[in-house]
């Protein structure tokens, strides 16, 4: 903990953690901290033990979506204890920064930093721990994917046309680099209006569908462009902790990935 974080040498699986998946997308904004704040907590509801690591350098946004600002002490100035929030075990790069300040770190740095909040944080024994990737195929990526025991990645992209494309280099570079690719999911998929119920595609529709076919992978869930949603992620309260739609769609989607 302080200073800049140097790289390390030697693997990036904690001892403890069984599984390791890594949430990923193309492109910024289309719901991939939601999904992944919402996946962790739906697990956590399903009596997995889950840690939640938010490796999205440039805008890390699980200190806010799972309520938590508290910066992790380090007691002995090596090791990192992980916060508690809605039964999951988290860590954040955003609660080591200065929140108000823009991250610019080169390829080295960004390394050290992802190999401290795999190695030094005191991560326990997990079921599962999910990574919030940063969007794009960068050097975060690259390190997760070449130096940790990876058990699969999930793509997340909204409908529209400009998003899939973004979402195909993502899988493409897992691809690349032999990372399984659990499926795609499909966010914002739809529009269900509170008042008259009519359904509206906003972005589209069937397009992560057809896509998930071409590329011969999963489509794991199509999940509805919801105020509760993004209410429930600003207050740092995941929709997924309480009951609804929205929370049962999540819970069908823990449930397919850790059997
Ligand atoms: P990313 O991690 O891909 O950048 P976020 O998860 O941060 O995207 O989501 C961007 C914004 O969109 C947030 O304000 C979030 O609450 C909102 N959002 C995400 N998914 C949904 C959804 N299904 N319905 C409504 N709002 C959503």
């Amino acid at each position: 903990v302080g200073g800049h974080p140097k790289p390390q040498a030697g693997p990036m699986k904690p001892a403890g953690v069984d599984r390791i998946l890594a949430i990923a997308s193309g492109k910024g904004g289309v719901g991939k901290s939601t999904v992944s704040s919402n996946l962790a907590v739906a697990l956590a509801k399903q009596g997995r033990r889950v840690g939640l690591l938010d490796a999205d350098i440039y805008g890390p946004s699980q200190p806010r979506m799972m309520g938590v600002s508290k910066r992790p002490a380090s007691p002995d100035g090596k090791t990192i204890i992980p916060l508690q929030a809605h039964g999951v075990t988290m860590m954040s790069i955003g609660l080591m920064l200065d929140p108000a300040k823009a991250v610019v770190w080169r390829g080295p740095m960004l390394m050290g930093a992802l190999q401290q909040m795999l190695g030094q944080v005191e991560w326990g024994d997990l079921d599962v721990l999910i990574v919030d990737l940063p969007p794009g195929t960068g050097d975060v990526q690259l390190t997760l994917c070449q130096k940790s025991d990876l058990t699969g990645a999930i793509v997340v992209s909204t409908p529209q046309d400009v998003a899939l494309l973004d979402a195909r280099k993502a899988i493409d570079m897992f691809h690349t680099l032999k990372t399984p690719i659990l499926g795609l999911v499909e966010n914002m998929s739809t529009f269900v209006c509170p008042n008259c119920g009519h359904e509206s595609q906003i972005f589209g529709h069937g397009g992560v569908a057809a896509e998930a076919e071409k590329m011969g992978v999963p489509l794991l869930a199509q999940l509805p462009i919801d105020l509760e949603t993004r209410v429930a992620g600003d207050a740092g309260t995941p929709v997924a902790a309480g009951d609804g739609p929205v929370s049962e769609a999540y819970a069908k989607l823990a449930q397919g990935l850790v059997a």
